[in-house]
């Protein structure tokens, strides 16, 4: 399903909404468990920044997750991920793929969705650009436009935004205001921060 790279421009440059899996995706699909049985996981913060970019580009990010964890609940919030495009515990990716896409107003050709794994081959198969990790499972890889160099939970989602702000050409500007120490996106934390608390999340 690999397409030529001027097609994959083409699918790039049309997307306004991306639409992101969880685990293996947003995390290396690892699941950590707490002495209680809580489950902790752990997310790239240079995803974090490319998705907070996205959004200052006007493009929307939302997570589809199959599993429901209180860390994705969390993770939206640092990220300013609203409740209504977060869905969790999801068993019909496609069809919830649908309903956010529809939340958006967007046709499906303007929505990207990245995954890992066999749950994830329904939305692939709809979403105007389908990406996945390096290591996505093989089945998956071979459905999908585009086949990230980064791994799930280091960077892939990064890889992803980047290749669609690029084909919008607006990548070039970004590296140079980060060049010029000019780079800046909102903070939109949850949590209240104490006294001379920096944050520096993202
Ligand atoms: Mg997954």
């Amino acid at each position: 399903m690999k397409p030529k790279r001027t097609e994959l421009v083409k699918r790039a440059r049309r997307v306004r909404g991306v639409v992101l899996d969880v685990d293996g995706v947003l995390t290396d699909a690892q699941l950590l468990y707490g002495a209680r049985g809580e489950a902790l996981k752990s997310f790239s913060a240079r995803d974090g920044f490319a998705i907070k970019l996205a959004q200052r580009e006007g493009i929307t990010v939302c997570l589809l997750s199959g599993r429901v964890a209180a860390p994705v609940r969390a993770r939206a919030r640092d990220l300013g991920i609203p409740t209504r495009l977060t869905l969790q515990g999801s068993g019909a990716k496609a069809a919830d793929l649908r309903r956010l896409a529809a939340r958006l107003g967007l046709d499906l050709a303007a929505v990207a969705f990245v995954g890992d794994d066999l749950p994830d081959l329904p939305a692939l198969a709809i979403a105007g650009l389908a990406a996945c990790p390096a290591d996505a499972a093989a089945e998956v890889r071979d459905h999908c436009h585009y086949v990230c160099a980064a791994r799930g939970g280091h960077g892939a989602v990064r890889e992803v935004i980047a290749l669609v702000l690029e084909a919008q050409g607006r990548w070039h500007k970004i590296v140079e205001a980060g060049r010029s120490g000019t780079l800046r996106v909102a903070h939109s934390d949850s949590r209240r921060l104490k006294g001379n608390e920096r944050d520096d999340r993202s």
